[in-house]
């Protein structure tokens, strides 16, 4: 069965991986460079930020996505040679009120502790993204997916009323499937009627900080996530801008005036970096993912907004099982 993938972000490259280990012969059709929307912009915190005041959709593809993490993780590691740098380094939510997060965990996760008005949560996961893309691309070369970059905006090709492959400026792709993994773009997408994913801009900084402990903190809407090496991310903004990816000197202060309430030493003259990406926002941050409502052969992948890491082996999973299913079905 031959597939077609528009996007080449995590949720792209995992969907076609996922595809191929099925044995689908998979193309991945990227309008620009591959990993470098918001999947390289991201903060890798492997949870969602306060689950307890999300629905269960939400939170069922982030826990599913969160127990196959590990093994997923490694096998990039090993397929790659690419350290994707998937540490268990826990997380520390800062002024967890009231009785409703304590329940949550409770159910939901194996061990955590109240240190006063802070909950710790030992088994909470990141990932160092730019190294999780690099990874995946390693990997879905050495599997064998064809990955086409730079072509432009891609579109379904659409022949009565079903998908039938892909089309660019420059040429087309014949297939059996279309998935569109085209993250926050996925809205603009010609040809195959509204999708309501939006852009949500997310403004993020990298310190040099060595010494601070290596477990995660969130207050207040803001995190702090420390790498292996000495680099620690502050983020993020929600920012409604459209398509605007560029940074603003308000947004560095904001969070660096939060970052010094937490360690004072996040000074200013520590920063190395500033960046934005656009999360693909949705209606309750549930993403969509399944068959396209009427068009024949087209599958969505997209609209993960916050926790496109978090979910993507699971969506990737649950996409490729129901694309070869239906395939399946109809020899
Ligand atoms: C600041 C920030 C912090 C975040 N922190 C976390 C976190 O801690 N944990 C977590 O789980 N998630 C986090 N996220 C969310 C996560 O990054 C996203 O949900 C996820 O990356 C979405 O992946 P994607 O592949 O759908 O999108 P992208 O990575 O944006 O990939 C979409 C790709 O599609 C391509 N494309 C677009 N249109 C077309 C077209 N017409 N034709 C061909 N290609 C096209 C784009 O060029 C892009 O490469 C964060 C996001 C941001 C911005």
């Amino acid at each position: 069965m031959r597939v077609a993938v528009i996007g080449a972000g995590v949720i792209g490259l995992s969907t076609a991986l996922a595809l191929r280990q099925r044995g689908c012969d998979v193309g991945v059709f990227e309008s620009g460079a591959a990993g470098r929307g918001s999947s390289w912009a991201g903060a890798g915190i492997l949870f969602p930020l306060l689950p307890w005041h999300y629905d269960a959709v939400v939170n069922d593809w982030c826990l599913r996505g969160i127990r196959l993490q590990a093994g997923w993780q490694q096998g990039l590691h090993e397929w790659s040679g690419i350290d994707p740098e998937y540490r268990v380094t826990g997380l520390r939510v800062i002024g967890a009120y009231g009785s409703g997060p304590a329940a949550w965990l409770r159910r939901h996760v194996q061990t955590f502790e109240r240190d006063g008005a802070d909950l710790l949560i030992p088994e909470v996961a990141q990932v160092r993204n730019p190294r999780l893309v690099d990874a995946l691309i390693s990997s879905c070369r050495a599997a064998g997916v064809a990955l086409h970059g730079a072509l432009g905006s891609v579109a379904p090709l659409v022949q009565a009323d079903a998908a039938t492959g892909v089309t660019w400026a420059a040429g087309h792709w014949q297939s059996d499937a279309v998935v569109m993994c085209a993250g926050a773009w996925s809205g603009q997408i010609e040809g195959v009627g509204p999708v309501p994913v939006f852009p949500v801009r997310g403004q993020m900084l990298a310190l040099r900080a060595p010494e601070l402990p290596p477990s995660m903190v969130y207050d207040d809407g803001r995190y702090l996530v420390p790498r292996r090496d000495g680099v620690v991310l502050l983020g993020s903004t929600l920012e409604q801008v459209g398509f605007d990816a560029g940074t603003t000197a308000s947004a560095a202060a904001e969070l660096l005036g939060w970052a010094q309430r937490i360690h004072p030493a996040l000074g200013p003259d520590r920063v190395i970096r500033h960046w934005a990406g656009l999360r693909p926002g949705s209606r309750l941050n549930h993403p969509l993912v399944g068959r396209h409502a009427t068009l024949a052969g087209l599958w969505l992948n997209t609209g993960h907004f916050r926790y496109g890491l978090t979910m993507a082996p699971a969506c990737a999973e649950a996409i490729a099982e129901s694309i070869c299913q239906t395939a399946g079905a109809g020899r």
